[in-house]
C-alpha cells in the first residue's frame, strides 16, 4: 500500500508518498508560502528535485499541487488517487486524549480541537492540513499520529508542575512532552541494534535537533522528557531559551519594558544558541564561528553539552540505571563533536566514548567502544516512517 504522509505547518506542507511494504520513500517535497504566494518543491525517487510556484491561497490548493505532482504524467509516480492506501498526518497537540495514533473520525478531531489552546501555533494548522484532505480524498482512510501521545505513559510525579493543582484539573496545566514519535521510533531502532528486547532496556534518547528534547524510556515506555506543557521547556535549543528561572521573565519585562508577548517571542526566537553566540542557530555555523575564536560562539555550545548531559543524568536516576543513550535529529546525527562533548560528561555511568565515531554522520553507527557499559548510539531518526507504519497499522486493523 501506498502511504501518503503530511506534515503541516501554518504556512507550510511536508509530504512523502511510501510504499508500505519495502518501506521506500516515492515521493517527497514540501509546499512552502501558503497563503502568502505559494512554492511547490516535489522530487520524485529516482528524479531531479522541481521547483514549481504557483498561487496557493489555503492548504486545500496546496494538497490539491501534491496530488497533482505525484500523478504528473512524466514525473509522477502514481497514476491515479486510488494507489494512495491512506494519508497518515502527523499532528502536534493531543492533550491527555490520545494516548497513541487514531484514525480520523469527525469525533476525533473535535477532541483534537479540544486541544487547540495547548498548541495555538500548531494544531490549527494540523486540522486545516487534514480538512483540506479530506475534501480531495473523501474516500481514503486517513490516521492521525500525535507528537504527544507516546509521552503518556509518563508517570504522575513526572508530568506534574509544582502549581497549584487546580491549574491541571482545570487548565490541564502540566508536562506533555514533544518528538514522541521520533523517541519512539528512536528507542524502538536502538534495542534492535542492541539484539535485545525493547522490555528489558533502560534507553535515554536525545532528539538534538533545532528544537531538541531528551526522552528517558523505560522498557520501550517513556517515563520523563525535557519538553513540557510546551517546546519551551528542557534544554536551551536553535533560538529557544529551554527551561530558566521563570522569576527572570517578570526581571525582563520590567527592564526593558516588554509585556508577555514581547516576553516569549523572547524565549522562543531570540534566545537559545542563537541568543548566546549572537552568530547563528545552526551548528554549524556555531563550530566555524568558535573554530575562529568566537568566544560566545564556543560557550553557546558548551552550554548546550552541559545542558544535555545534566538532564541524561537525571535521568539515568530517574531510571536508576540506564543501558543505552542515543543521539539522533539534525545536530545529534551529524555534530560529532557535540555528541564527543556530552559523552565526555557521562563516563561516571560507565560509558566509553569512542573518538573514532566522532566523524561519523548519518548513519547508524556506535559512539561508544563495543566494551563500553553503557552502550551510545547514533541513530538517524525518521519520522515519516514512523508515521506511515502507524498509519498502515491502523487502517489494516
Ligand atoms: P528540526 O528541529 O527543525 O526538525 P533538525 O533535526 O533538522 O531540525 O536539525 C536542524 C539542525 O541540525 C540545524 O539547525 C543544525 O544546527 C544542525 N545540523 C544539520 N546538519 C549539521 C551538520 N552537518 N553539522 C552540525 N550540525 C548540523
Amino acid at each position: 500500500m501506498n502511504i501518503l504522509v503530511i506534515n503541516c505547518g501554518s504556512s507550510s506542507l511536508k509530504f512523502q508518498l511510501i510504499h508500505s511494504e519495502t518501506e521506500s520513500v516515492l515521493a517527497k517535497g514540501l509546499c512552502e508560502r501558503i497563503g502568502i504566494d505559494g512554492r511547490l518543491v516535489y522530487q520524485p525517487a529516482d528524479g531531479a528535485k522541481e521547483t514549481t510556484d504557483a498561487a496557493m491561497p489555503t492548504h486545500k490548493e496546496a494538497i490539491q499541487m501534491v496530488l497533482d505532482a505525484l500523478m504528473n504524467e512524466k514525473t509522477g509516480v502514481i497514476k491515479s488517487l486510488d494507489e494512495v492506501g491512506a494519508v497518515g498526518h502527523r499532528l502536534v497537540h493531543g492533550g491527555e486524549k490520545f494516548a497513541s495514533s487514531a484514525i480520523i473520525t469527525d469525533d476525533m478531531m473535535k477532541a483534537v480541537e479540544e486541544c487547540n489552546d495547548l498548541a495555538p501555533l500548531h494544531n490549527p494548522a494540523n486540522i486545516i492540513g487534514v480538512n483540506a484532505c479530506k475534501a480531495l480524498m473523501p474516500n481514503t482512510p486517513m490516521v492521525g499520529v500525535f507528537d504527544t501521545a507516546f509521552h503518556q505513559t509518563m508517570p504522575k510525579e513526572a508530568y506534574i508542575y509544582g502549581l497549584p493543582y487546580r491549574y491541571y484539573e482545570e487548565f490541564k496545566v502540566r508536562k506533555y512532552g514533544f518528538h514522541g514519535t521520533s523517541h519512539s521510533f528512536v528507542s524502538k531502532k536502538a534495542a534492535e541494534i542492541l539484539g535485545k528486547p525493547l522490555e528489558s532496556l533502560k534507553t535515554i534518547v536525545c532528539h538534538l535537533g533545532n528544537g531538541s528534547s531528551i526522552c528517558a524510556v523505560n522498557g520501550g515506555k517513556s517515563v520523563d522528557t525535557s519538553m513540557g506543557l510546551t517546546p519551551l521547556e528542557g534544554v536551551m535549543m536553535g533560538t529557544r531559551s529551554g527551561s530558566i528561572d521563570p522569576a527572570i521573565m517578570e526581571f525582563i519585562a520590567k527592564k526593558e519594558n516588554l509585556d508577555i508577548d514581547g516576553i516569549m517571542n523572547i524565549l522562543n526566537k531570540e534566545s537559545g544558541v542563537y541568543g548566546l553566540s549572537g552568530v547563528s542557530s545552526d551548528f554549524r555555523d556555531l563550530e566555524n564561528a568558535a573554530a575562529e575564536g568566537n568566544d560566545k560562539a564556543k560557550l553557546a555550545r558548551e552550554a548546550f553539552c552541559y545542558q544535555v548531559a545534566k538532564i541524561v543524568g537525571s535521568y539515568a536516576a530517574a531510571m536508576n540505571g540506564v543501558d543505552v543513550i542515543a543521539f539522533t535529529a539534525g545536530v545529534g546525527e551529524n555534530d560529532g563533536l557535540v555528541r564527543k562533548d556530552i559523552c565526555k560528561y557521562l563516563g561516571y555511568l560507565g560509558l566509553e566514548y569512542d573518538e573514532a565515531s566522532t566523524n561519523v554522520r548519518g548513519k547508524e553507527a556506535y559512539v561508544s567502544t563495543q566494551d563500553s557499559k553503557v552502550k551510545a548510539l547514533l541513530i538517524p531518526t525518521n519520522e515519516e516512517l514512523a508515521i506511515a507504519r502507524e498509519t498502515l497499522a491502523l487502517v489494516t486493523k
